[in-house]
């Protein structure tokens, strides 16, 4: 074989499908989110960041910076090892009692990523339950679907977000046999929020466990940065709780949180757990520092939903088509690949404003987008130039106005 022409035919049909992916070469700035440069050859500008999933800003919070900066002096860069073996630091302890704290669970236990947490824990969790049988919304992210089919458990998919389809398909389980139920609760590219009480209402009928990614959603609900389930008053209805240090709190890292035994059993006996080199401590420090603040902090969550719904009303008086979801995550839809790039393209050429279009395979053909993702450092006067942006870009290129759409899903 020649392996060269493989991987270049392989690359070259990515281009021809509109799917190779050209990342933007930014540099983010410390305390001037949502400002970046932008590095484009030898030429360097700066734009405006509209599809940060740091939601909140907290990547630069000066609390979580100078938390970072005195570890940093303090234990040096890396963990010096796996968990097991010399890689547990102080911050690691403190950071996943926090944790717990924040979820109302026995216990928590830390990953590198949100991908790794989520992987890890349910390959382990459907592996090693004997009979395991995974309910897994069809809406569910990658990282779940991989360490649900790596577990080899027998597996069925139910429709997004539908609580009588999860019972329909948890009716053909033989009753005996142990039970998971996966699911998230902010889906991240429509946005929709899932019904989680009646999803646990479900599975307790069933004597099903429940396992919730809240990824896009810790730091942003709840009275404590908890997540949906807390602002519905549903924590205690969950078994396992999975989050991101990555996303609203600004850093990097997983976590699930749960019952001392389960979280005990992950921890003992997930690979991609105990292999590994243990995060920094200098991020379980930052992390820490942005979950406390997080806790007590509204201002942030607030400035955020205020200027989510300013943008939603400016869209829809400018008719720009996007997705009425209760979050705040806002597609903006343009609904064709080519027409997406192009319009992500001429933001940033001619207003410098960056925003990452969205195509398949992460979104279904036919609803290719913008992920507008508005945090509290956008102010008014920015918002104001986005959609005055997109309403000429709108024109230029002879797009539709519509109406409000709903979830792709
Ligand atoms: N779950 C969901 C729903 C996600 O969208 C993502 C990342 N986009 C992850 C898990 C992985 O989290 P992380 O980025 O921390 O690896």
């Amino acid at each position: 074989m020649d392996y060269s022409v493989f991987f270049t035919n392989a690359l070259e049909g990515l281009r021809q499908e509109g799917r190779y992916r050209v990342f933007a070469d930014i540099e983010r700035m410390a305390g001037a989110f949502p400002h970046a440069r932008l590095h484009e050859g030898d030429r360097v500008r700066e734009v405006m960041v509209w599809c940060s999933n740091d939601y909140l800003g907290m990547g630069q919070h000066e609390k979580v910076r100078s938390a970072m900066h005195q570890s940093l002096d303090l234990s040096g860069a890396g963990a010096g090892g796996t968990r097991n073996i010399a890689g547990t630091n102080h911050a690691h302890v403190l950071l996943e009692r926090e944790l717990a704290d924040l979820h109302r669970k026995e216990a928590a236990l830390l990953f590198t990523s949100g991908y790794v947490s989520n992987w890890a824990a349910l390959s382990t969790l459907a592996a090693k339950l004997p009979g395991c049988v995974v309910l897994s919304d069809a809406g569910n992210h990658a990282s779940m679907i991989e360490g649900i089919r790596h577990s080899r458990a027998d597996y069925r998919i139910f429709k997004h977000n539908s609580p009588e389809d999860l019972a329909r398909c948890l009716e053909q389980v033989e009753p005996d046999r142990p039970k998971l139920v996966a699911f998230e609760s902010v889906y991240s590219m429509d946005g929709d929020i899932a019904p989680i009480k009646e999803l646990c209402d479900v599975a307790d009928r069933y004597n099903a466990m429940t396992y919730l990614d809240e990824v896009h959603a810790v730091g942003l609900y709840g009275r404590r940065g908890a997540g949906v389930a807390e602002r519905d008053g549903v924590m205690d209805r969950l078994t396992i709780v999975q989050g991101t240090l990555g996303k609203a709190f600004g850093v990097v890292g997983g976590y699930i949180a749960s019952t001392g035994p389960i979280v005990d059993f992950v921890r003992s006996f997930a690979s991609g757990f105990i292999f590994t080199t243990a995060l920094p401590p200098m991020l379980a420090a930052g992390a820490l520092a942005s979950v406390r603040h997080l806790k007590t902090s509204q201002s942030e969550r607030r400035a955020q939903q205020d200027r989510v719904r300013m943008l939603r009303d400016k869209l829809d008086a400018a008719g720009i088509p996007h997705m009425h979801n209760p979050s705040h995550i806002v597609p903006v839809v343009v609904g064709d690949a080519a027409k997406c790039r192009a319009v992500s393209d001429r933001l940033l050429d001619g207003f410098d404003i960056y925003i990452q279009p969205i195509n398949y395979p992460t979104v279904p053909r036919g609803t290719e987008r913008l992920r507008i993702t508005p945090s509290p450092l956008h102010s008014y006067e920015d918002i104001d130039y986005l959609v005055d942006a997109l309403d000429a870009v709108w024109s230029q290129h002879h797009l539709a106005r519509t109406r409000p759409i709903g979830p792709t899903m």
